[in-house]
């Protein structure tokens, strides 16, 4: 019978750009216009099933480390992997983004790390796809243009993080 691994999976990324519809939608298909900001952290479990074997996502959908940034180790601590969202529709956002991948990567523990261009469905753009993906590939991250709404990538998004995720 298949073996069945758990992992730690954080979401980061400025408020409002859809972490916690991003997690709404991978684990419980649904998608509210009107999402209520989070408290806190909220956590949700998913399980996976991939070729080989079976992956469990202990998922921390986090709120609140853009203004208590002090918070975010605590969150990310122990996380093998974290998915990074911004919103495309919003420059800052992705700068910020850029920033939790370089506080992820010199903290050193957060193995895998998704970089989620999130609200594909919107106009106007204001990051080009070709600059983050090539952002996204210098510096080793998974990305994926996702619409939580439209529920666009997102299966695809988690899918791919355990897939990558060590087994062992
Ligand atoms: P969080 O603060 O990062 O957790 O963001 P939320 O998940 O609370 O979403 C903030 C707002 O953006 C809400 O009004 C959502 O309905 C909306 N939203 C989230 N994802 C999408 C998306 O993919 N497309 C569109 N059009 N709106 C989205
Ligand atoms: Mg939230």
């Amino acid at each position: 019978e298949p073996k069945t691994y758990s992992y730690k999976l954080v979401l980061l990324g400025e408020s409002a750009v859809g972490k916690s519809s991003l997690v709404l939608r991978f684990v419980r298909n649904v998608f509210c216009e009107y999402q209520e900001s989070t408290i806190g952290a909220a956590y949700l479990t998913k399980t996976l099933t991939l070729k080989d074997c079976i992956v469990k996502l202990e998922i921390w959908d986090t709120a609140g480390q853009e203004r208590y940034h002090s918070l975010a180790p605590m969150y990310y601590r122990g996380a093998p992997a974290a998915i990074v969202v911004y919103d495309i529709t919003n420059r800052d956002s992705f700068e910020r983004a850029k920033d939790w991948v370089r506080e992820l990567q010199k903290s050193g523990g957060v193995g895998v790390i998704a970089l989620a261009a999130n609200k594909c469905d919107l106009e106007p753009r204001r990051v080009p796809a070709s600059e983050a993906e090539a952002y996204a590939e210098d510096s080793g991250c998974i990305y994926m243009e996702t619409s939580a709404k439209n529920n666009i990538n997102v299966a695809e998004l988690f899918q791919q993080i355990a897939i990558k995720l060590p087994k062992q």
